[in-house]
C-alpha cells in the first residue's frame, strides 16, 4: 500500500499492520497487491497472482462490497481498482453510516494509524494544490469569469446517476467519540457519474434526483460548509466540509497559507455602503481569514483565504461579492493531468 500513494499511504508501522489485518484477509491483502495500476478486469489480476479467473472475481466482488477495492461496470465487464488508503479505502469505510461494532473498531484502528503516521513523518509540504474548494457560485459578481468547473451546479445537471451518502470524516469522530458531533448535516457527501454508480451499486450510498442535490447545495451552504473536491475540472465526489472534522480542511488551514494550498480562484470583496459590521462573517469564516479591523469592519488575511464563500452566504446585509484571485493555477482537466502537475511542481 506504501506505493498507492494518497494522504496516507501504507507505512511499515504496528499501527498500520492492525489496521490492514481489520480491514483484509490474507488473500484479500494478495489480490489488493495483484490489482495494476488504473483499472483491471479480473482476468489480468488473476494471471498476476497464478490463480483461476473466477475465483479471484468472486473474492474481488466481495472486496468491492467491502470497500477494500473499487468497481465499474462498462459493457459486460467488471473493471476494479485499488485506491490509496486515502482519498479511498477509509472513506468508503464510513460513507454507509453504520455504527457497527467492526465500524467501531476499524474507526479506532484508523485514528490510531493516522496519529502515529502524523507523528513519524515529515510534515507534507503542498507544492501544488491537491484538492480545491467549489465557491457558492451565486456570490461571484458578475463582471467576473466563471468557468463550468467553478459551479456545482453544472456537475449536478451534467451527470447522472447523482448519490448521497454520509460523511465520513464526521462519521468516523462520532464512532470514536458519540459526543464528537459539530451538528452540521451528515448526509450530504456527494458523487456523480461512475462513482455515484459505484457507491449505489455498493449501498455505500442511495441515488437522488437533481432536485434533491440542489436542495443539499442549499443546506450545506447555509450551514456554512465548504464544498471541497479533487483539484480537477472533471470530479466524481464532492465533500461537504466543517473545518472541525475534515481531513482535506484541517490538513490545507494547518500549512502556513492555507490561501495556496487550497483555494478556489476567487476572493471576497466587501461593499463598505451595506457592510453594518456586525461580525457574522468573521464567525462564519471557517479558515480564520478575517479578523475585526477599523470600526469593527472584516478584514481579509489573503494568505488564509480559501474563497469558499461561506462568509458571503451567512451576511445578512449581502455586502460580500466574490471576485477572481489571481496567481491560483487552472484545475488540470483530469486525474492523470493532476498528477502530472504535482509531479512537476516537485521537480
Ligand atoms: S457579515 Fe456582512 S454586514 Fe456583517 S460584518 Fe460581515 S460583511 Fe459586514
Ligand atoms: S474570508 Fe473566509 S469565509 Fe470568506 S472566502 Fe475567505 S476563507 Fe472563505
Amino acid at each position: 500500500m506504501a506505493k498507492r500513494g494518497g494522504m496516507y499511504p501504507g507505512m511499515d508501522i504496528p499501527e498500520f499492520y492492525n489496521l490492514a489485518e481489520e480491514l483484509f484477509t490474507p488473500e484479500e491483502a494478495a489480490v489488493y497487491m495483484a490489482i495494476p495500476p488504473g483499472h483491471s478486469p479480473p482476468g489480468p489480476i488473476a494471471g498476476n497472482m497464478g490463480r483461476k479467473e473466477e475465483d479471484v472475481a468472486k473474492i474481488l466482488e466481495e472486496m468491492a462490497d467491502k470497500g477494500l477495492c473499487t468497481a465499474g461496470r462498462m459493457g459486460d465487464t467488471t473493471f476494479y481498482g485499488a485506491p490509496p488508503f486515502v482519498p479511498g479505502i477509509f472513506e468508503f469505510q464510513f460513507m454507509r453510516g453504520t455504527s457497527t461494532e467492526k465500524d467501531i473498531r476499524i474507526a479506532k484502528l484508523i485514528r490510531s494509524y493516522k496519529d502515529a503516521a502524523d507523528k513519524t513523518r515529515k510534515k507534507i509540504k503542498i507544492t501544488f494544490p491537491v484538492n480545491r474548494v467549489i465557491p457558492v457560485n451565486t456570490k461571484i459578481k458578475a463582471d467576473n469569469k466563471i468557468h463550468t468547473y467553478h459551479q456545482v451546479k453544472t456537475y449536478i445537471e451534467k451527470y447522472d446517476p447523482l448519490a448521497v451518502s454520509t460523511c465520513f470524516c464526521r462519521h468516523e469522530a462520532k464512532l470514536i467519540d458519540p459526543g464528537d458531533d459539530c451538528g452540521k448535516p451528515n448526509e450530504v457527501c456527494m458523487q456523480f457519474g461512475m462513482g455515484a454508480q459505484f457507491v449505489i451499486d455498493r449501498k455505500m450510498g442511495r441515488k437522488i434526483d437533481k432536485e434533491e442535490a440542489l436542495h443539499i447545495l442549499e443546506i450545506t451552504e447555509e450551514a456554512g460548509l465548504v464544498h471541497a473536491a479533487m483539484n480537477r475540472q472533471e470530479i466524481d465526489f464532492l465533500c461537504n466540509c466543517c473545518s472541525c472534522h475534515c481531513m482535506i480542511l484541517k490538513s490545507a488551514l494547518s500549512q502556513p497559507k492555507p490561501g495556496l494550498a487550497l483555494n478556489s480562484g476567487f476572493m471576497p470583496e466587501w461593499d463598505a455602503e451595506l457592510c453594518t459590521a456586525c461580525g457574522t462573517c468573521i464567525e462564519r469564516c471557517p479558515a480564520d481569514a478575517l479578523t475585526s479591523g477599523v470600526e469593527d469592519r472584516p478584514e481579509l488575511n489573503t494568505d488564509r483565504c480559501i474563497g469558499c464563500a461561506v462568509c458571503a452566504t451567512g451576511c445578512p446585509s449581502e455586502a460580500i461579492g466574490l471576485i477572481e484571485r489571481p496567481g491560483i493555477p487552472v484545475p488540470p482537466v483530469d486525474q492523470k493531468a493532476l498528477k502530472e502537475a504535482i509531479k512537476s511542481s516537485r521537480e
